[in-house]
Parts: C-alpha cells; sequence; structure tokens
C-alpha cells in the first residue's frame, strides 16, 4: 500500500525544501501527532523529549500583533486571569451576562496595560531609544527597550507610564459617569454592564498608576527615584560623577526598595490579606537585584574600590 501524505506534511516538506525550519504551530502539531502515535502503539521511549518540546514552544510567547512597529507578544502564563474569569463564572448563576462583563473587563484590561506600557515606548522614541517588544505577562506588561538607560532620559521615560495611566483614569471616570446618567433614563442591562467595566477601567488604572509610583526599584517609581538621585549625585559629589548611576542604583534598590517592599509585606500580612503580593514584592526585589549586579558589572569596578 502506498504511503499517502496528508495536507500539512505536505506543506511541512514544502518548507523543509526551500530550506525553512517548520513554523512553530507546525511544530507543535508534530510532536503532538508523535506523541498521540506513541501513545496508541504503547512505546513510551520519546514522550518525555516530545513533552519538553510542546513545553518549550509553548513557553516562548506569541507574537500577537504590531503596535507602533512594536512587536506586542503574549506569554501563556497570562491566561490565569482568563482561567479565573471561567472558574467564577461556573459558579455562577447568570452566566451570559457574567461572560460578557468578563470580556468587557479582559479588554479593559489590555487597553490599561498596552496604553502604560505604549508611554513608555514612545517616550523612549523620543530620547531615540528603540523598543525590542512589549510583553504582556503576569502581573502586567513590560516594555523591553534596546539599550539601559540613563539620567535624565530614564526619568522622563519611566514618568510616561504612571501619567499615561492617571489620564486613563479621568477618561473611565467620564465614561463611567456618562454610562451612569444613560443607564438611569434606559435601564439596559448592557449599559449596567458598560457602566461597571467603566468603573472598573477607572480602578485599575488608579492602582496601576499608584502600584508604578512606588518608590520600589524595578517599579517606574523607583526609576524615578534613581535617575534623580543619579542628578543630584552628578551634581553635588563630582568626584563620584562617572559612577553616579552605579551609587544611585545601590540607593534605590538597597537603602529605599528593599525597606518599601519588606514593610508592604508586613502590611500585607497584618492587614489587607491578599496574598499575591508576598510573591510579588520578593519578585520584585529579585528583579531589582539583578539589575543593581549588571550595573555594577557594565560600569566597570564598583564604587567601593577607592583610588
Ligand atoms: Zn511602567
Amino acid at each position: 500500500m502506498k504511503y499517502q501524505r496528508n495536507k500539512f506534511q505536505i506543506r511541512v516538506l514544502k518548507r523543509l525544501e526551500a530550506d525553512l525550519p517548520p513554523t512553530r504551530w507546525q511544530q507543535l502539531i508534530l510532536h503532538l501527532q508523535t506523541m498521540v502515535r506513541q501513545l496508541r502503539r504503547k512505546r513510551f521511549s520519546t514522550l518525555w523529549f516530545h513533552g519538553k518540546g510542546i513545553v518549550r514552544l509553548v513557553w516562548k510567547p506569541f507574537t500577537i500583533c504590531r503596535l507602533a512597529d512594536v512587536p506586542v507578544q503574549f506569554h501563556v502564563t497570562w491566561f490565569i486571569y482568563p482561567a479565573g474569569f471561567l472558574v467564577w463564572l461556573l459558579f455562577d448563576y447568570d452566566r451570559p451576562w457574567k461572560l460578557y462583563f468578563a470580556l468587557l473587563i479582559l479588554l479593559v484590561i489590555c487597553i490599561s496595560l498596552l496604553a502604560h506600557e505604549f508611554a513608555h515606548v514612545l517616550m523612549a522614541r523620543r530620547f531615540g531609544i528603540a523598543t525590542r517588544r512589549v510583553i504582556i505577562i503576569p502581573p502586567g506588561a513590560v516594555a523591553e527597550l534596546e539599550s539601559a538607560l540613563d539620567s535624565p532620559n530614564e526619568f522622563w521615560i519611566a514618568l510616561a507610564g504612571p501619567l499615561a495611566s492617571l489620564l486613563l483614569t479621568g477618561i473611565f471616570r467620564a465614561g463611567f459617569h456618562a454610562f451612569a446618567s444613560w443607564h438611569k433614563s434606559w435601564e439596559f442591562i448592557w449599559l449596567y454592564h458598560w457602566m461597571r467595566a467603566w468603573e472598573f477601567g477607572f480602578n485599575l488604572n488608579l492602582i496601576l498608576a499608584g502600584f508604578n509610583l512606588l518608590p520600589c526599584f524595578p517599579m517606574d517609581g523607583g526609576r524615578i527615584l534613581r535617575s534623580l538621585l543619579a542628578v543630584v549625585i552628578g551634581r553635588f559629589f563630582p568626584r563620584h560623577a562617572g559612577q553616579s548611576f552605579v551609587i544611585a542604583t545601590r540607593i534605590a534598590v538597597r537603602f529605599v526598595a528593599w525597606p518599601v517592599a519588606l514593610g508592604m509585606m508586613v502590611c500585607v500580612i497584618l492587614e489587607s490579606h491578599d496574598w499575591i503580593y508576598l510573591i510579588l514584592f520578593p519578585l520584585l526585589l529579585f528583579v531589582a537585584e539583578i539589575e543593581y549586579r549588571m550595573r555594577c558589572e557594565n560600569d566597570g569596578p564598583s564604587s567601593d574600590t577607592k583610588r
């Protein structure tokens, strides 16, 4: 019997003939097909290899679109949020409207995160710094700039994000009031959900702006503080001007971010019980320490070595 190739296999073969690797989706399907075939034949020798391949392919962020010539990518772990919504829906009676509301909320979250990050991106572009990508990854989103920042451009780039979030709070607040007054006169249920979504947008952007302005490196507030410190050190301690950025980073990380993060964690334990922050703040400190170490290496001998 002659072996018949299906359309998918022909497409993969064509790419291989043209010296192109299979696309990511094709690689995923190939791994899955092989796994299924092996399970059917009860042969488990390379199951682990294909499983790892699938995890590796899924773990790499997916590009969803390009905005202002910057690729916007999406990390699979972000699905925690929609998954959370779905679990919430399972335990609810008013499902269709809750689903509608959940989709509105997801839209508001995406708009808010992208507006914040693209404020950073566009401000960086004004200083001639390109952006590699914007990646949506829990707990929010990150804009990856091409080069490390220096004061004073870091000040303006870091400030742009929270300012955009504050601007959005105003817009969402105005929208909420508009929908609230329309809802008063018509009382449509879809209008009610729009009103709630705009109210959520207001609260979300207020939190985004407020949380990002915490002087806790690597949040925007910490970066604003560092760039200001670097300017002060450069002006008043000219002897250390060459290393003002390393010294400023050390102060922002060791003497501000650590106490602020530990203080916030104590507050969480004693007062708010939002346990997610007990993961978030140590993570922030970890990133802060990494960036401090990188600064020390990039700027040559650390400021400890006096000559
Ligand atoms: Zn930001």
